[in-house]
């Protein structure tokens, strides 16, 4: 048993105080604690402090105003899949949320953690193999391991490890905005996109927050593309597990032609991936068969693989495919027309 320090955060400001505190220490906030425990449990983090911010006093709950919808960090996975607006209008968030992990970890996980949880390549959770993104400069054990869970976009020399999570696939795709709070108070906002880093040398980087700085929400615009939204997800078993392949699609169709599009890529990607390829390839062509394979074709187009992740550009090609004809299936949502 290695001690800790736990402390709980009354307040955005106790909590990034008692963070900033610990200085050099190893320490972290703790949201629902289904990453972070499970993490520290088999040795992979090691924190000297935990500040749980589970129990903010900010309101952060959801609110679905006509120019974006708002999402609270603190919100449950289980509460935003539920929520009647995020049920009607915005079905791509819906579906990422409820088929990710079990509707126990739902209730306990937040969205702040959930688009922050970590790889689950084998050796980076297993501390007696060598893993960059654990200790820089040690090498990288899945390269020819047991790899075929792991990414094949956006990968480096580095690290193949994948981005696991739904939710945020579904966010990049829709060009969600995070808002912060830094330790002394300030605010910022940037795209979703910029959140996480890719691998390139310093795969022990993930994200572009700074030290204690806290994710207080994320904003979704509406746009035309939510007309038809859908989250495709597969994986080896039907429930319960993580994606090998993934796709959040929001067209918008004229006529039977793409007037726009949103594309997000997950389960083969190092980071929550947006195919702004798949999406160029798609907008002002007749939805079909074909178009929808050119599109997947111009999204994995600088896939890079390795033995054991061969198979994988194919399947997410075909996710893709599948993904987009069955959203262009799907009855247009009015409201989401107005942008
Ligand atoms: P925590 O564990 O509390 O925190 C995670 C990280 O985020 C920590 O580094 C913490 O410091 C940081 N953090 C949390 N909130 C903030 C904030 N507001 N600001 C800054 N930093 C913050 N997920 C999927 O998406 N799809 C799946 O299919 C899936 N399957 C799973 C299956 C199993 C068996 C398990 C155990 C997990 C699965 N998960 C899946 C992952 C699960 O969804 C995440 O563990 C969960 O969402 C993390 O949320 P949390 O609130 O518990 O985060
Ligand atoms: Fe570590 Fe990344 Fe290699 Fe996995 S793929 S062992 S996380 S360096």
């Amino acid at each position: 048993m290695i001690p800790f320090a736990y402390v709980r955060g009354r307040s955005a400001s106790d909590a990034q105080r008692a963070l900033a505190d610990a200085g050099a220490a190893p320490a972290q906030f703790l949201a629902g604690g289904t990453n972070v425990i499970d993490l520290l449990k088999i040795g992979v983090v090691t924190p000297e402090l935990l500040v749980d911010i589970g129990d903010l006093q900010e309101p952060l709950g959801i609110a679905d105003a006509p120019d974006a919808l708002r999402l609270g960090a603190g919100v449950r996975m289980a509460e935003a899949a539920d929520h009647p607006a995020i049920r009607r209008d915005w079905a791509v968030l819906h579906e990422s949320l409820s088929q990710a992990a079990s509707q126990q970890i739902r209730q306990m996980a937040s969205l702040g953690g959930n688009v922050l949880q970590r790889t689950r390549c084998n050796y980076f959770r297993d501390v007696s193999w060598a893993c960059n993104k654990r200790t820089p400069g040690a090498g990288c054990s899945a390269f020819d391991g047991v790899n075929r869970r792991l990414a094949v976009l956006g990968v480096s020399e580095h690290c193949i490890a994948n981005y696991p999570g739904d939710f945020a696939i579904a966010l990049v795709a829709l060009e969600a905005e995070v808002d912060t709070r830094l330790p002394d108070g300030s605010t910022r906002s940037f795209p979703f996109e910029q959140l996480h880093r890719s691998p390139g040398d310093t795969p022990h980087l993930e994200t572009t927050l700074a030290p204690a700085e806290l994710i207080v929400a994320f904003r979704v615009p509406r746009g035309p593309w939510l007309q038809r939204s859908l989250y495709l997800k597969v994986r080896d078993r039907e429930s319960y597990d993580f994606a090998l392949a993934s796709a959040a699609v929001a067209i918008e169709l004229q006529d039977g032609i793409v007037a726009s599009a949103r594309i997000g890529l997950g389960g083969l990607v190092a980071r929550p991936w947006r195919s702004r390829e798949a999406e160029a390839a798609l907008v002002g062509q007749r939805l079909d068969e074909a178009s929808a394979r050119a599109a997947a074709e111009a999204a994995f187009a600088a896939a890079v693989v390795r033995e054991g992740t061969a198979f994988k550009p194919e399947l997410g090609r075909r996710t893709l495919v599948r993904a987009v004809l069955e959203a262009a299936r799907k009855d247009p949502i009015a409201q989401g027309t107005t942008p």
